[in-house]
């Protein structure tokens, strides 16, 4: 075969073909050259560095600061027949030992490192007698000083360039917006490599938000049992104790979910984060600690109970979703309160002026994002200047339109008692005022007297909650910034008091909408229920008796092919999706037997 990167490729991964770029940035490496990769995340990027590791001669350094996924990783490489290992913290000497020997002796097609073990004059002086295929860069974008996963070992990085000059260096992120880009480029100098930019997009995820009410765990609980029975999915919340209050809760309706959160103990975190990785369908309920690091390809929702403090925090984590590629959900509840506890939360935080200015403007970019009445996909593409010419048709927006109505007068009404009340007061108090509650604290205030007293009969309380989150979403009202939560007028109020302009809102009658029929998942979920359910049975016991995740056997998306094709020989066992030389040997004897036994009894 004259392409060695896809007969690799064929025989080893067991796929079929590369997906976009993959096979350009291989190409690059194998040629020696260097390589900056910016692909989201399921986009593929193990195989970049995999591949050409396997193919030029020598060892791949791997450089990740993540341990789990680092094991995960070498463990799955290892099941496909590749000779990886690891080497970090929590290894003894004589483990470690025999890994280094085994790279001095060339036995070794990958070995992943952590940055700082890398950086020891020790390691260094093994690397110098060894052979090095290249240099993989994993989460590149920790090299960035204003980025929140900053590691100072990172910059130190260009070592590798100035040491070895001639072994070929790859740098891969999921996360770089222009200025983070432009630093891995100069700190790990990278500057002569060739860029590939593959867009933010992530299809298969269905982007889904709605209102918080006091309704919102059941409402949880009803997206959980009809989109995801049995699913793997990560819940996100504010606070520690809501945290606790959402698993027990959810626990109770049969359903299995964990905590984790910083105030549990490491010991229940670590056994909690496992359990997650190593059962199938374990929900995990965290606050924003739980993910980093977190390489599970079948996570199938991420729901939010509260609003994300930016676009780039709700991007990350609903990308935990589905990197296997198969649909999945990004659902999310939220409310006025959410910004309000921010915006208390920055204020209270150590950081400078400009810092908390930059994060106040990110929140509010979020909630503008929420409130959106267009294509969501579109939206977020360009919040990272990348681009989508259509409508997505996969998400909320798309599947069911909003509806507008003519929200000029009432937006008048709400900011004149914004402005009479001198910009001093919370959204509740100033609804109280709207609809003529004689409250103590009104009466105090001597509001009663006010000419907006009782001017907003037209609408309830919630429906004025609603009007005062859209006009702080676009802009028209900011929530004080010393996080007292009372609202203020902006410059773009002008207009519209003054008459100039109309105003257009949504209207609120919607809960969060419905995915639309999903194919791929009925095929395993319903028809072929029992098959799905044997296999998945089947994986999981293989993953027992090994210590493995099970995904590590095989991913979902082979499992499905299998219900799909009911291949009944090893000939066409062969040519699934993820079915290479060694899992061939390995496993299709006893998964064919799991089809051969439905076969017989349906
Ligand atoms: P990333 O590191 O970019 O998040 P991964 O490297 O983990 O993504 O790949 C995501 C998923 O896509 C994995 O399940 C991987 O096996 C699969 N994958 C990658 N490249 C291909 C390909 N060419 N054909 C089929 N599946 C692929
Ligand atoms: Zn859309």
């Amino acid at each position: 075969m004259d392409n060695p990167a896809l007969h690799t490729l064929n025989n080893v991964f067991g796929y079929s073909a590369f997906r976009d770029h993959q096979q350009r940035i291989i190409q690059q490496l194998i040629e020696g050259h260097d390589a900056v990769v910016l692909m989201p995340t399921g986009g593929g990027k193990s195989l970049c560095y995999q591949i050409p590791s396997i193919i030029r001669p020598g060892t791949g350094v791997i450089i990740s600061p993540l341990i789990a996924l680092m094991q995960n990783q070498v463990a799955a490489l290892q099941q496909l027949g590749v000779r990886a290992a690891f080497l970090n913290s929590t290894q003894d000497a004589a483990t470690s030992q025999h890994i280094e020997q085994q790279l001095q002796r060339g036995e070794l097609d990958l070995l992943y490192v952590a940055p700082e073990r890398l950086m020891t004059s020790r390691f260094l002086g093994l690397l110098d007698r060894a052979r090095i295929a290249l240099f993989a860069i994993d989460e590149a974008h920790c090299v960035s000083q204003w980025g929140h996963d900053f590691r100072p070992d990172y910059i130190e990085l260009s070592v590798l360039h100035q040491r070895y000059p001639q072994v070929p260096r790859i740098a891969l992120t999921a996360t770089a917006d222009g200025p983070t880009r432009q630093e891995i480029l100069q700190r790990l100098a990278l500057q002569d490599a060739e860029l590939f930019v593959l867009g933010f997009d992530r299809p298969n995820i269905c982007y889904r938000i709605g209102q918080n009410h006091q309704h919102a765990r059941e409402a949880l609980l009803r997206f959980i049992q009809a989109d995801h029975p049995g699913d793997a999915g990560i819940v996100y919340c504010l606070s520690r104790n809501k945290v606790d209050q959402t698993a027990e809760w959810l626990c109770k309706q049969g359903l299995t979910a964990l905590p984790y959160h910083a105030g549990l103990s490491t010991q229940v975190r670590e056994q909690n984060q496992n359990r997650f990785l190593n059962e199938d369908g374990i929900i995990i309920v965290a606050t924003i600690a739980f993910g980093m690091g977190i390489d599970k390809p079948d996570v199938r929702f991420v729901a939010h109970l509260n609003l994300p403090k930016s676009i780039e925090a709700y991007y990350q984590e609903t990308g935990r979703a589905g990197r296997d590629g198969l649909p999945a959900d990004a659902w999310m509840l939220y409310g006025l309160q959410d910004v309000i506890m921010l915006k208390q939360m920055m204020a209270d935080s150590e950081a400078d002026a400009a810092h908390k200015r930059v994060e106040h403007h990110k929140l509010e970019s979020m909630l503008g994002f929420a409130e959106l009445t267009g294509c969501r996909r579109q939206a977020l593409l360009a919040y990272f200047d990348d681009h989508l010419d259509q409508a997505c048709g996969n998400c909320d927006n798309c599947l069911t339109p909003v509806k507008t109505w003519d929200a000029t007068v009432v937006a008048q009404k709400a900011l004149s008692c914004v402005h009479r009340t001198e910009q001093r007061f919370g959204v509740n108090y100033l609804i109280d005022v709207l609809l003529k509650h004689e409250t103590p604290r009104i009466l105090d205030n001597r509001h009663h007297q006010l000419s907006v007293y009782g001017i907003g009969a037209e609408l309830d309380a919630t429906q004025w909650r609603s009007v005062f989150r859209q006009l702080i979403a676009q802009g028209f009202l900011s929530v004080d910034i010393q996080g007292h939560g009372n609202l203020c007028l902006t410059e773009r109020c002008r207009p519209l008091l003054r008459g100039e302009q109309t105003l257009w809102l949504r209207h609120e009658t919607r809960p969060v909408v419905k995915a639309r029929d999903r194919k791929t998942r009925s095929a395993g979920k319903t028809t072929t229920n029992a098959l799905w359910e044997a296999l998945r049975a089947c994986r999981k016991q293989l993953a027992t008796e090994l210590g493995l995740p099970p995904y590590v056997i095989f991913h979902d998306a082979t499992l499905m092919e299998m219900v799909e094709q009911l291949p009944r020989t090893r000939a066409h066992f062969a040519q699934l999706n993820g079915v290479g030389k060694t899992k061939l040997e390995k496993y299709a004897d006893v998964f064919l037997d799991v089809l051969k036994q439905h076969a017989i009894t349906t």
